[in-house]
């Protein structure tokens, strides 16, 4: 499977750019790991809309959905054109589904997301694992059919639930919202050598940073890392693809 970078800053996109959203694709499977605002105009560089299969939403915070809603209009556009016939499957994490304003029930069909459940689109199965965050959220293993594997983590402050979820996984896309000598600050999130030491113990063999601050020097959060550890290290970027 391929695994692409679309968005990855936090709260906000820096000009031109996105906020979280992951495209991974293999044969005619192609989903999405968080919609986040700016996340839609970058996903066509690389995929056409209405060839979406699913989208999975790890939690309510707008930088990983605020795109959700205009994903919802282009579905209906979609779909009036005759491109698509299908709804859009969209899988969230959130405590009260009631709070969001989806319009159109044939365009989008909205399931919660069960830790203990896991979920099969085409050729990739996805599972769940919960995380240290202000409000619900889950980080996300996603497997094709030859057991390679990645983990997302989505937003989480330490936790040891997410180096067991991703233990031996090939890639871990780990959010590196702090530099280190911010560790401690916030909760919620991780800073660098929090990164380093999830994927250390979790044993994977690339790690792929992303959810960047906007203020410093995002290749010092890459250099913080490597200083911890033997791991391949990447920043996500915009084109950035890996082949898991
Ligand atoms: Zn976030
Ligand atoms: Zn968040």
């Amino acid at each position: 499977m391929k695994l692409h970078t679309v968005g990855y800053w936090g709260a906000y996109p820096n000009v031109n750019e996105a906020t979280s959203c992951y495209y991974v694709e293999e044969e005619q499977t192609k989903i999405l790991l968080d919609c986040g605002s700016g996340a839609l105009s970058k996903l066509q560089n690389v995929m056409e809309l209405q060839d979406l299969d699913a989208v999975f939403i790890s939690h309510i915070h707008t930088d990983h959905m605020a795109d959700i809603y205009s994903l919802e209009y282009a579905m209906l556009i979609l779909q009036q054109l005759g491109k698509r016939k299908e709804p859009l499957d969209v899988y969230i994490y959130a405590e009260n589904r009631s709070d969001l304003s989806f319009e159109f029930p044939h365009v989008l069909r909205v399931h919660p997301i069960h830790l203990t459940e896991s979920v099969v689109i085409g050729s990739l199965q996805l599972t769940f694992s919960e995380n240290v965050h202000e409000v619900p959220c889950c980080a996300m293993k996603v497997m094709n059919q030859q057991g390679h594997a990645f983990v997302y983590s989505a937003d989480t402050g330490y936790t040891e639930k997410l180096i067991q979820f991703a233990q031996n996984v090939d890639t871990l896309l780990i959010e590196c919202s702090f530099y280190a000598e911010q560790q401690g600050l916030v909760k919620g999130h991780l800073a660098s050598y929090e990164v380093a030491d999830i994927a250390k113990k979790a044993n994977v063999a690339t790690i792929i940073l992303t959810h960047f601050p906007h203020y410093g020097n995002i290749q010092q959060l890459k250099e913080e890392v490597t200083s911890k550890t033997d791991q391949v290290v990447h920043l996500a970027k915009e084109g950035f693809t890996i082949t898991i």
